[in-house]
């Protein structure tokens, strides 16, 4: 099947009108809010509610790992960017009551979707996505978050689901 070429009327030959719609829409933006932000030299400011962020792992009130290594944000995650080594708590210790925490914690920032399953599926409210924005670094290794760096970066939480109470 052949197409036909349009044909072209002189005025538009002359690109006349598609340089006057190009002017028309630049000057249509010029009175609009600026969204061009200095970062890093400031912090960015446009991330709506609707921004979710980056999973971190968060410790209780008491500086503890609310992880049991229950392993359901793992099976949960959709592109398998977390890896967890389970391991076990202290016997004896004030959470001896609570069997279980992760020996190894990791997630790929850069397999991460960041859709937020982890932290919804998380009976323990160990999980969540922070509005943190600056994950950079300068190889693919750097960018896979271990516990201790997912644990700095989650601090504590606030809340009241503790497993160590429930003695
Ligand atoms: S935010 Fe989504 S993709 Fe990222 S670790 Fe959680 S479940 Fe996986
Ligand atoms: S973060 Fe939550 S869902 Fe994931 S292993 Fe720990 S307790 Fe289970």
């Amino acid at each position: 099947m052949m197409l036909r070429r349009p044909r072209l009327s002189l005025w538009e030959k002359s690109y006349l009108p598609q340089i006057l719609k190009g002017l028309w829409l630049t000057f249509k933006h010029i009175p609009r809010r600026k969204v061009t932000e200095q970062y890093p030299e400031q912090r960015p400011t446009l991330h709506g509610p609707h921004y979710r962020g980056a999973p971190v792992l968060v410790k209780d009130p008491e500086g503890r790992v609310k992880c049991v290594s229950c392993q359901l944000c793992e099976f949960v995650c959709p592109p398998k960017a977390i890896r967890i080594t389970p391991g076990s708590r202290q016997p004896g210790g004030p959470d001896a009551n609570v069997e279980k925490e992760p020996k190894g914690f990791d997630i790929d920032m850069l397999r991460c979707i960041y859709c937020g399953l982890c932290q919804e599926v998380c009976p323990e409210e160990a999980i969540f996505l922070k509005r943190h924005f600056a994950i950079t670094g300068y190889s693919r290794e750097e960018l896979v978050f271990d516990k201790d760096k997912l644990l700095e970066l989650g601090g504590v939480h606030q809340d009241q689901i503790w497993k160590w109470k429930n003695k």
